[in-house]
């Protein structure tokens, strides 16, 4: 074979030839056991098979040609440079055998420690530790039960019911109490154990341990445990893990022996400083095991002076170089530190905020990475308020945290209760099975929203979401009764006022008030806490980062908007306009009746009369808007739902109806509004009569709304002030559908206008896939496009967004058919694919053409990060996702410049 294949591949690594950067084909610890060693640091020799190694043998079921030979030259190596040899019944070496995959996966995969140790090399660990059998013999049965367990599936209950009995009989509870008889009869005790549930000895060959020890390590790539971890942490499950094969070193050797970890910095706060635990006298795993208590790591300053000084320079060293947030294990034997493992640490969202600005501040990481080294994700999380869970609370029901933050009230169960509650200053919890456009007021008055169905895009989740509101939606452990004021969940029934408290990020709902705490990063948003003049390090650092992602970002970003309140508060949170105002919302509460008179108008007159009374309210709402953002782009989108969605359900009505006749009362209006009802009645609402279809068929419904726009406008302009309104068509589907409506727009500015001054873009969404594809066409008579990604995703994938969360995402995340809702995060190889094609035909026909993106997308970071890449010229969101919009467009922007130095 080596003939035809002469270059035969590397699959052992020793320390020294590996580095940090190796993460792929060393795993995580091997790669930095590496980079330590390269820098001189104690750390044990040892070696590392590659994951490669791992891949080759999880796929033929067989370790892989050449790489018994390979270990073979490496562990003699090893063996000439520690001067001892595995197994020698004199002076034996000693091997851990460690997993260690590209990403940390903490406790899912397996270890042995104390390979090489046998009956007659326990002897010689004895005399190397200067004649302390108590530890060789404690050494060995640690061996037997690991082994055991990891290697041969042995049930670990078993070992730990014999030494519970050895302990017993002493009349012990203490490990330390049992002296070297007691740990030698253990070893023959966990040797039966093993042969019972093996059917064979316990292997004594030293170099048979270290194969099958191996080997368990790549098994456990594909433990139960460890896929579950991968599939949550979205890891990918065809990476594999290395094996690390190191000289074991000793931290139970006595009192000047001991093991420890520790962090560079706080990883919870972030503040300088050492964190970290010390336990004398002990291995790694009984840290782990919680067995005794470990002692702050400063301590260690009067146990071992030269050590922890030692230990100190090590770690301000590793900082220095990773530049980062370290975290390390390490070992003292009598008195030798011994490095372990390090890598960069896992932190907090403030904690990584807060720790960027430092490393800036002492020159170790520019700006830029600075920027990079944080994300929406995080400054999305330390956006909310949040519980303050340091009592025990428990959860009763957990549904979707659809729009994240901390939220306590009174429950009530109607629109109108949560108004009347929340006038008299009340904190209300609105609970509904799921909303709808009435509730909208409700949903503004209460301190949440609870709904019993839906999922991530539903009503309740998309309008919270606008508001920066807490929602769960979709826990359906409750049962939502509305007329009888209670829902129930398990044994609890909660009825009207009583309190309840919701965590959107968690979904998690809990009975009573659990304390909430305010977010200072919001009050700092806000304008209330002033960034050059406090001493919270937090606000700091997130103004300096978020100042620099402004300065290097191309993309704009805009707000999703459709009150003066909410324009007011994007504007403060960093929005450079607004880039979809639903004017929907215009055209609910008390003008709703003029709805309804629009829609049962039974000539051009009645229908003009409606239409008429609707435009000083409209108006009067664009007015409001424009003032707010003064001199910034407002894109007003013309009406979109479809117009039975304002009349009441059809059930209500026939209700109504059935008992006012019953009564004898004049029904002539209700009957009218229900036949209404039924004339209009879709099987597809949504595919149905709405978007520019309504603008088509309704006569002067589009054109009273942009009479009322460019109405506005000139008054705003006539009073001193700018605005620059965009007016947006919906749900466009052909060229021809825009043109028409333009040319009727056109006309109406033109009129309107005059001489103002005021200049009115007319543009177009694009949500439904026939127009991505037919842009080059749309875009002769669009100044702009704006990516509904909502409907473009609903139609792209044929599903619908109010139902299919709920329904059965749960199994298409199961199954990997996505990784993550294509409602969320924007599926970029198929529905970005028609962004994109939209983008390019679209630029190609009207050079020039303003893009941007509207659907909730526009505030997820990593779609985000695709928009950027396709060219986009702005993002719209909702307020509250603002910042974290600003803070991805720049991260993207220093991403592909190149300037990323990790
Ligand atoms: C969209 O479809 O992405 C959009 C912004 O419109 P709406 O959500 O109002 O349908
Ligand atoms: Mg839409």
């Amino acid at each position: 074979m080596a003939a035809h294949d002469p270059v035969e591949q590397k699959y052992v690594y020793d320390f020294a030839e590996g580095n940090k950067d190796l993460k792929d084909l060393l795993g995580g610890k091997g790669a930095n056991l590496a980079e330590m060693t390269n820098l001189g640091l104690p750390v044990p020799p040892g070696f590392t098979i590659t994951t490669e190694a791992c891949k080759a043998y999880l796929t033929t079921g067989r370790e892989p040609d050449g790489l018994a030979a390979q270990i073979e030259a490496h562990l003699e190596s090893l063996e000439r440079e520690m001067g001892r040899r595995l197994g020698d019944p004199d002076d034996p070496l000693l091997v851990s055998v460690r997993s260690g995959a590209k990403f940390s996966m903490p406790g899912m995969m397996e270890t042995v420690l104390n390979v090489g140790l046998n009956d007659r090399s326990v002897i010689g660990l004895s005399n190397q530790a200067g004649g302390n059998d108590r530890f060789a013999w404690d050494s060995y049965r640690r061996l037997i039960q690991m082994f055991g367990k990891t290697v041969c599936e042995v049930p670990g209950e078993e070992f730990e019911h014999a030494l519970d009995e050895i302990k017993s009989a002493k009349g012990t509870h203490n490990d330390l109490d049992l002296d070297a008889d007691d740990l030698r009869g253990l070893v023959d005790a966990y040797k039966k154990i093993f042969a019972k549930h093996t059917g064979r000895e316990f292997p004594q060959e030293p170099r048979e341990q270290l194969d099958l020890a191996i080997r368990a390590v790549f098994d456990s790539w594909n433990a139960e445990r460890a896929i579950l971890y991968r599939r949550q942490e979205r890891i990918p499950a065809d990476l594999g893990t290395a094996v690390n094969v190191v000289t074991m070193v000793f931290g139970n050797l006595g009192p000047d022996s001991g093991t420890g970890v520790a962090f560079t910095r706080d990883p919870g706060s972030g503040a300088q400083g050492i964190y970290g635990d010390y336990l004398a006298n002990a291995q790694g795993e009984d840290v782990v095991a919680g067995i005794r208590n470990t002692v702050p790591l400063q301590e260690l300053e009067q146990l071992d002076k030269t050590s922890y000084d030692q230990l100190l320079g090590i770690m301000a060293r590793l900082e220095e170089h990773y530049k980062d947030l370290c975290d390390i294990e390490f070992t003292i034997e009598r008195g030798k530190l011994w490095m372990l493992q390090t890598r960069v640490g896992k932190r907090t969202a403030a904690a990584a905020f807060v720790i960027a600005g430092q490393l800036v501040d002492e020159g170790l990481i520019d700006l830029d990475e600075a920027l990079h080294r944080v994300n929406g994700a995080q400054l999305a999380q330390l956006m909310f308020p949040r519980f303050q869970l340091d009592h025990e609370f428990e959860a009763v029901a957990k549904g979707i945290g659809a729009s994240p933050g901390a939220a306590s009230g009174k429950v009530v169960f109607t629109s109108a209760r949560a108004v009347e509650l929340a006038a008299e200053g009340e904190s209300v919890i609105l609970v509904r099975r799921e909303t709808n456009p009435d509730d909208l007021n409700g949903m503004i008055a209460a301190q949440g929203i609870l709904t019993s169905r839906g999922g991530k895009t539903s009503h309740a989740a998309v309008v919270a979401r606008g508001m920066g509101k807490t929602c769960v939606s979709g826990a359906d452990e409750l049962d939502v009764n509305v007329p009888a004021k209670r829902f129930t969940v398990g044994d609890h029934v909660v009825n009207e006022g009583d309190v309840v408290s919701i965590d959107g990020t968690t979904g998690k709902v809990y009975l009573g008030e659990v304390p909430v705490m305010p977010s200072e990063v919001v009050q700092y948003f806000e304008g209330e806490l002033d960034p050059e003049n406090t001493d919270d390090a937090l606000v700091r650092s997130v103004h300096r980062i978020m100042t620099h992602a402004d300065a290097a970002r191309r993309l704009r970003v805009r707000t999703n908007a459709d009150t003066g309140a909410d324009a007011a508060r994007a504007r403060r949170f960093g929005a450079e306009g607004i880039g979809l105002c639903r004017t929907e919302h215009m055209f609910l509460g008390d003008r709703r009746e003029l709805v309804e008179r629009l829609i049962l108008a039974s000539g051009d007159k009645e229908r003009e009369d409606a239409l008429a009374a609707l435009l000083p309210l409209q108006r009067a709402d664009f007015i409001e808007i424009f003032r707010e953002m003064d001199g910034l782009p407002v894109t007003v989108r013309l009406i979109d739902p479809p117009l039975h969605e304002f009349l009441p359900p059809l059930e209500q009505l026939a209700v109504n109806v059935a008992v006012a006749q019953e009564r004898g009362e004049d029904v002539a209006k209700e009957e009218a509004l229900l036949a209404a009802v039924r004339r209009m009645h879709e099987e597809n609402p949504m595919l149905g009569l709405r978007g520019v279809r309504l603008g088509l068929v309704i006569p002067g419904l589009f054109a009273m709304q942009v009479r009322a726009i460019a109405e506005a406008a000139v008054a705003v302009v006539r009073d001193g002030g700018t605005a620059c309104p965009e007016i947006m068509v919906p749900l466009v589907g052909a060229v021809q559908e825009l043109e028409t409506v333009r040319t009727e727009a056109e006309r109406i500015i033109a009129e309107v206008v005059g001489d103002s001054g005021v200049e009115v873009l007319i543009g177009t969404m694009i949500e439904v896939p026939r127009a991505a594809l037919t842009a080059g066409q749309i875009a002769e008579a669009a100044e702009f496009f704006s990516f509904g990604t909502n409907d473009l995703t609903q139609m792209g994938w044929g599903f619908s967004r109010d139902d299919v969360e709920g329904a059965f995402f749960w199994r298409y995340l199961e199954l990997g058919i996505f990784g993550i809702s294509p409602f969320e995060s924007i599926d970029t190889d198929g529905v970005g694919r028609l962004v994109r094609i939209a983008a390019e035909e679209g630029r190609a026909a009207r050079p020039g053409l303003k893009l941007g993106v509207c659907g909730e997308h526009g505030g997820d970071p990593d779609s985000v990060h695709f928009f950027h890449e396709v060219g986009l010229d702005y993002v719209s969101c909702s307020p509250f996702r603002v910042p974290v919009a600003r803070l991805e467009a720049g991260r993207a922007a220093i991403t592909t410049t190149g300037s990323d130095s990790r």
